[in-house]
């Protein structure tokens, strides 16, 4: 992971390296048994040096809060690219196929039993299929290379459509069972 961490660091394999502030490497338990993916840094993680800490990142933080999951333990963030898209654009073609190595080879690393990809960028750049919908897949487990996928909405797309809500409660209804079957029987979720 360190060795990884440092060719993450000083990558500059496409033009996103340019305005960058910070490469996000990602954060949480490098041992998680829950790896959740999203698209790109925003504007505070580039900032930071942190994924997952803007708005959206904070509404993230809640769900996994009141699911019993937290970063020191349960999860891992990280994203299809670790420069931050200018204006917040989603990832270009060129700019996901020169980064999505170092993604999978973080979950090779992590090893990790459920990953979660949030939002329809992660969902197709993660399983390599560019055709598969958000809208269609989200609360359905997906198996790929060995690992369950739960597809969930971004939490963007909840802050700009809060009916989307309820459907991602129901999606980590889901994982929260998954988990308990899989790693602890006995965890406790304030939700469910
Ligand atoms: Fe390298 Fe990925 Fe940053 Fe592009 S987005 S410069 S591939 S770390």
């Amino acid at each position: 992971m360190k060795k990884l961490r440092q060719e993450i660091e000083h990558c500059q394999a496409c033009a996103l390296h340019r305005g960058r502030n910070h490469v996000i490497f990602g954060e949480g338990n490098p041992h998680a048994p829950i790896v959740l993916i999203g698209e790109a840094p925003g504007a505070v993680e580039d900032k930071t040096g942190r994924p997952f800490v803007g708005k959206s990142g904070q509404l993230l933080e809640k769900i996994l809060n009141v699911s019993g999951f937290n970063r020191d333990e349960h999860v891992f963030l990280t994203n299809i690219v670790r420069c931050r898209p200018p204006n917040n654009r989603p990832p270009g073609r060129e700019e996901v196929d020169a980064c999505i190595s170092f993604l999978h080879r973080q979950i090779e690393l992590i090893d990790p039993a459920i990953i979660v990809t949030l939002g329809a960028t992660a969902l197709k750049n993660y399983l390599g299929d560019n055709s598969l919908k958000i809208t269609k897949l989200r609360g359905k487990w997906l198996e790929y290379k060995n690992r369950q996928v739960m597809p969930v909405y971004h939490p963007s797309a909840l802050l700009r459509s809060p009916h989307l809500k309820k459907d991602t409660w129901e999606d980590f209804k889901l994982i929260i069972s998954r988990y308990r079957e899989e790693i602890n029987p006995d965890h406790y979720s304030a939700y469910f």
